[in-house]
């Protein structure tokens, strides 16, 4: 393909244009070559992310202007010099740890993931809302036949889920709370239902009531806190024990407290939920009663993606009804139905 600069194409994105312009526009900007080490991908489907509300509000780290999107699937359209193992057309998804520098602490124990350089895909460079992306070809992972766009499209957020479950692993036949019924709370529920759950329990709001009936849909057991005491019925559903393992998803200092006093002595509990910028006040001292293990996990480890795809390939559960596709011109709407939680998740259809 030429690389000419007059006869270059340019395509559709939605991008944050600058600092402390809190909307995104749609518009044309030139298609992405690729690297040496790196493809274009054609973007199917791209999920938004309680972060891209963030971006767009600069309550998170972005380098604009930039094309938001860091949760996307897509087919490969050009291979940039040295790319070996990969062709045209495979069907893959992508982690979003590009640019991590690959000689820090973090880097070296295989914690990519976790390197302060990261510029990932959808706020550090150009992202997945968008017809084209180009992204390093060692970040791929190939989508089986067996699984669709949709659900290709929910590998990110699945990704989170697994290694949170990596951190805190799922007790065989024992009870599992998660706290927050949103896309990481609801596929943490199937994940831990598939990976051998005895109970597990999702617990929202009214004003989450339609994930929760989602979620109920699904086959899920759900509690509306307001109608319920969390612990006391945590307590009383497990036989005066209380639960082995809390997934707090939420960020809301009253489930956060509820999720601690749920817990079982020496129960688990992991933290995905990212709280708002006040500090959360935290009941120290149940914890200490509980004598509890609490970790905190942030963004998604190479092994949790081939984890990932695995239990989808194996159709350990369904996740597609979780998705709301939109075409990327309908992007407005998209955003609205996702900050009011009318969708569990929106994601962005460029090719229509
Ligand atoms: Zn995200
Ligand atoms: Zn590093």
């Amino acid at each position: 393909m030429s690389a000419d600069p007059k006869t270059a194409q340019t395509m559709r994105a939605l991008r944050k244009p600058a600092r402390g312009v809190h909307a995104l526009v749609l518009e044309r900007v030139p298609t992405p070559r690729p690297r040496p080490g790196w493809v274009v991908l054609d973007v199917r489907l791209a999920g938004i992310c309680g972060t891209d509300l963030h971006i767009v509000a600069d309550e998170f780290a972005s380098w604009p202007p930039v094309t938001l999107g860091h949760e996307f699937t897509g087919t490969i359209r050009e291979l940039g010099d040295g790319v070996a193992g990969w062709t045209v057309g495979q069907r893959v998804v992508c982690e979003p740890h590009a640019l991590a520098c690959g000689r820090c602490h973090l880097c070296r124990r295989g914690l990519a993931h976790l390197c302060s350089e990261k510029r990932s895909p959808g706020w550090g460079i150009d992202g997945g809302f968008a017809e084209q992306v180009t992204v390093p070809a060692d970040l791929l992972h190939r989508v089986p036949e067996t699984v669709d766009d949709v659900a290709a499209g929910l590998v990110e957020p699945l990704s989170i889920v697994i290694t949170a479950f990596e951190r805190t692993p799922v007790p065989p036949g024992g009870t599992v709370l998660v706290l927050g019924p949103g896309p990481i709370g609801i596929l943490a529920v199937l994940t831990a239902t598939a990976a051998g759950a005895g109970q597990v329990v999702l617990v929202g709001r009214p004003s989450s009531a339609g994930r929760l009936a989602l979620a109920a849909d699904l086959g899920v057991e759900v509690w509306d806190s307001s109608r319920c005491d969390v612990p006391d019925t945590a307590y009383a559903r497990t036989g005066g024990r209380g639960m082995d393992l809390v997934v707090e998803t939420s960020g809301a200092a009253e489930a956060i407290a509820e999720g601690i006093g749920a817990l079982r002595r020496q129960g688990r509990m992991c933290v995905l939920g990212v709280p708002g910028p006040e500090p959360i006040r935290v009941p120290w001292g149940l914890a200490m009663n509980r004598a509890a293990d609490i970790a905190f996990s942030l963004s998604s480890s190479w092994s949790s993606w081939d984890a990932a795809l695995a239990l989808l390939a194996r159709g350990a559960f369904d996740p597609r009804p979780l998705a709301s596709v939109f075409a990327l011109t309908e992007w407005e709407q998209a955003f609205a139905a996702t900050r009011t939680r009318s969708v569990v998740k929106a994601m962005l259809d460029p090719t229509s």
